[in-house]
């Protein structure tokens, strides 16, 4: 499922008891009959088969609907609750028939989302709830045991509005028309599905039928919608024919006989064979609208196939689905698209999940609150994007084949999930699921070449490899460190990738290399959701810039070559030199082979907390809002050899959002940092800084202002209380300014497009 908005998920749950003895008994088939003909409330039967599993003298149903009568075996109860149905008379593995008569309103959670909908122009359901609990919600349209783990058959039977039509989970057997102009269809579900999964719907649908041709048959292809054109739905949908072969090729063949979406008004839901669709993507080819379609369709094998036993994994459903829409992104338009979506994925999960989410979560044993949280999608699907990694492709998608197979039309946990992987693969993936699953956080690798200049071809080469947690204070064990290294210019090949595997806290990997490399890269083709984001960008040279928003840098050298950036939301390693209040959670390794020139340079990107912006969070606890903008510095070490120093930049940008302009492109490591202005004299180089002269300024002196820019700029000044009391532009270097203070205490903003400065000012 895919909610309509974040807002829904910060919903706080509400912990409540509920189910029946454990068990007990066990839900086979469900023949469920709803009137839905008044088009505002539903008239139900259900006839339900249970099987009793261990002899008790009660046994429970779940009902989310008002009860009119109830019959166990033919008998005539003389209470409608289904709290406690006798089983007197029953043996244990037989087969029994309970009756309900029913009627509802249309029953919705209070998170406004799962359950009945009645509206105007169509009737539906959706079956899980936000605020549910427990979140699956069978309940709003039939009397079911309501839980992710008892699978059975059902048959529906729908009688809709006048001039209306159903489309529903299943295959429809019939469907005809009465005399009332009302539709009276019969469909079934054959295949063991949960209740959360059974759909009803009826509306003036528009449809279209077709087919997806795939690896293991055609598969009958239905859409309904309304007021949209039949091509821009068709175009919509045209990618299917790609996904559906490449879902069955990684995961199986596709089990459930047909392919169908509707158009509804509120999120997405992966009813089976019935797919509601938020209705703005039914006719669109935007991205979210892609993945979106691939999402619920991924849930066909992850979630619906094989189902979480619990909603405390239901990582497995949604990270497994979002993890979908990336493979059906790789099979619409190919592995540059799809790997760069997961990047913008992972870019973003690092920074904001665990605020999203209030915290760094495991993601098994989710609180309910969070059930539906970006920890479960998100980090979800970057975990199913790791094992992939981890394991590679082969093995990974051979073993969810098999996976698929073993647990088809079952649940499965965690626990089991590692279990079965570990015995298909051949791996022990204890302690990958240790750290990523049962586990909060991720890992961050620090990689480098130890003396990279020495060793001639053929000869080992040394890479140092450090792990830290972020998000946790766990190591992660039996890593597996995928490094690309570049040769140095004058070999055949320029660039081999070799895996490092280690358990501890860091390593001495040595490997063989056909070259001698110039500098080696970490995870270059995104393997593995560790804390760094991988960009490289071939660099054009002759003053020609670039951008690289993933990794929050700008980037201009004189001559061509290769740039790769890593940037790692970690703390940077290593002492910091006095005068450094504190860094940023995150650091960036700039590498490459361009020939370094001092018309060359990098500008790296800070955001204040708070501030509202596509990249919110970036700088969240580092730069925040009492922190003055020029306090802040860029710092700067060649490997971790070297010592941490200040390097001198401009600054391009405003308080809140902008870029450091470093006066060359150096090879290396750089942070942020808050610097205490007092110190400056510790830290060198130096900074750009505004020079007032003189300062403290003597009643009738004139001030002059010194910064190091050819261009014009402004000139602000600000009393303690933020208001500005004085203000000139076109201002230059050196000029003099009268500005005739108060006596007291100011700030002086100098700002230009490249330029924004500030510094105090003491009026006598
Ligand atoms: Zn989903």
């Amino acid at each position: 499922m895919k909610t309509l908005s974040i807002l829904i998920l910060t919903l706080l749950g509400v912990g409540s008891a509920h189910g029946q003895a454990v068990d007990s008994v066990d839900a086979v088939d469900y023949d469920v009959a709803v009137d839905l003909s008044s088009g505002s409330w539903l008239r139900g039967y259900a006839d339900v088969t249970l099987r009793l599993l261990r002899p008790c003298a009660t046994v429970g149903l779940d009902m989310a609907c008002i009860v009119d009568s109830v019959r166990v075996q033919g008998a005539l109860q003389g209470s409608n609750s289904l709290a406690a149905l006798p089983t007197a008379g029953i043996a244990t593995g037989q087969d029994f028939h309970v009756e309900v008569w029913y009627h509802s309103p249309g029953y919705i959670e209070s998170g406004g989302w799962g359950g009945m909908h009645f509206e105007n122009s169509l009737s539906y359901n959706l079956g899980v709830g936000f605020d549910a609990d427990p979140h699956v919600m069978g309940r709003a349209l039939f009397p079911c045991r309501d839980n992710f783990t008892d699978k059975a058959t059902y048959t529906l039977r729908v009688i809709t509005k006048a001039g209306w039509t159903a489309e529903c989970g299943g295959v429809c057997q019939s469907a005809e028309t009465d005399s009332l102009g009302r539709e009276h269809s019969v469909w079934r579900i054959s295949q063991p599905t949960p209740t959360y999964l059974v759909s009803v719907s009826q509306a003036a649908w528009e449809r279209i039928h077709d087919t997806v041709p795939s690896l293991y048959g055609d598969y009958p292809l239905s859409i309904g919608y309304r007021s949209r054109t039949e091509n821009s739905v068709r175009m919509a949908f045209a990618k299917l024919d790609s996904v559906v072969p490449m879902y069955e090729r990684c995961f199986g063949p596709y089990r459930w006989g047909r392919i169908g979406y509707i158009a509804t008004p509120q999120g997405s839901m992966e009813h089976v064979n019935n797919i509601a669709l938020d209705q703005r993507f039914v006719n669109s080819t935007a991205e979210r609208a892609q993945t979106t379609i691939a999402h619920e369709l991924g849930h066909a094998w992850f979630g619906n196939l094989v189902t979480c036993a619990t909603a405390g994994d239901m990582w497995i459903n949604e990270g497994g689905a979002s993890f979908c829409s990336e493979v059906a992104m790789e099979a619409a338009l190919g592995r540059e698209a799809s790997d760069d979506y997961y990047r913008r994925w992972l870019e973003s999960v690092l920074r904001t999940t665990h605020i999203t989410d209030r915290d760094y979560r495991p993601l098994h044993d989710m609180p309910h609150q969070y059930t539906y949280g970006s920890t479960t999608y998100d980090k979800g699907w970057m975990v199913w994007h790791s094992l992939r990694g981890y394991l590679g492709e082969e093995v990974f998608y051979s073993a969810m084949n098999r996976l698929m197979a073993r647990c088809a039309f079952g649940n499965i946990d965690a626990e089991g999930l590692r279990d079965s992987l570990s015995l298909y693969t051949g791996v022990d993936l204890t302690a990958f699921f240790d750290f990523h699953v049962f586990g909060p956080g991720f890992v961050d690798y620090h990689v480098e070449m130890v003396n990279p200049g020495e060793g001639s071809q053929g000869q080992e080469v040394r890479v140092h490899i450090r792990q830290q947690g972020v998000g946790t204070a766990n190591l992660m064990r039996r890593n597996r460190v995928p490094l690309t290294f570049y040769a140095r210019p004058g070999f055949d090949s320029t660039s081999c990738k070799r895996v490092a595997t280690f358990d501890g806290e860091e390593t001495y990997a040595v490997f063989s290399l056909p070259f001698v490399p110039a500098y080696c890269v970490l995870d270059a083709d995104d393997e593995f959701s560790d804390a760094a984001t991988v960009i490289h960008q071939s660099l054009e040279g002759y003053g020609v810039s670039c951008t690289l928003p993933l990794v929050f840098m700008r980037a201009k050298t004189e001559h061509e070559g290769n740039l790769h950036v890593e940037h790692h939301y970690a703390r940077p390693s290593g002492e910091m030199p006095g005068g450094v209040v504190r860094t940023a959670d995150r650091y960036w390794i700039v590498r490459g082979d361009w020939q370094e020139d001092t018309a060359d340079w990098g500008m790296f990107r800070y955001i204040r907390t708070g501030f509202q912006h596509e990249y919110a969070n970036l700088d969240r606890g580092f730069l925040v809002l009492t922190a003055s903008a020029d306090s802040l510095a860029l710092m700067y070490r060649q490997d971790s050899e070297h010592d941490w120093y200040a390097v001198s930049f401009t600054r391009n940008g405003d308080a809140n959002s902008g870029y450091l302009v470093a006066d060359e492109l150096r090879k290396g490591e750089h942070t942020l940092a808050i610097v205490d202005r007092e110190h400056l004299g510790i830290v060198r180089p130096g900074f750009m800084e505004v020079q007032l002269f003189p300062n403290p300024l003597q009643p009738g002196q004139v001030l002059a202002v010194e910064v190091e820019s050819e261009e014009a700029f402004e000139v602000s000044i600000f009393d303690l209380g933020g208001r500005q009391v004085w203000h000139k532009s076109g201002c230059r270097s050196g000029q003099k300014l009268s500005p005739a203070l108060a006596k007291g205490t100011y700030f002086v903003r100098i700002e230009n497009n490249f330029i924004s400065l500030q510094s105090k000012l003491i009026q006598l």
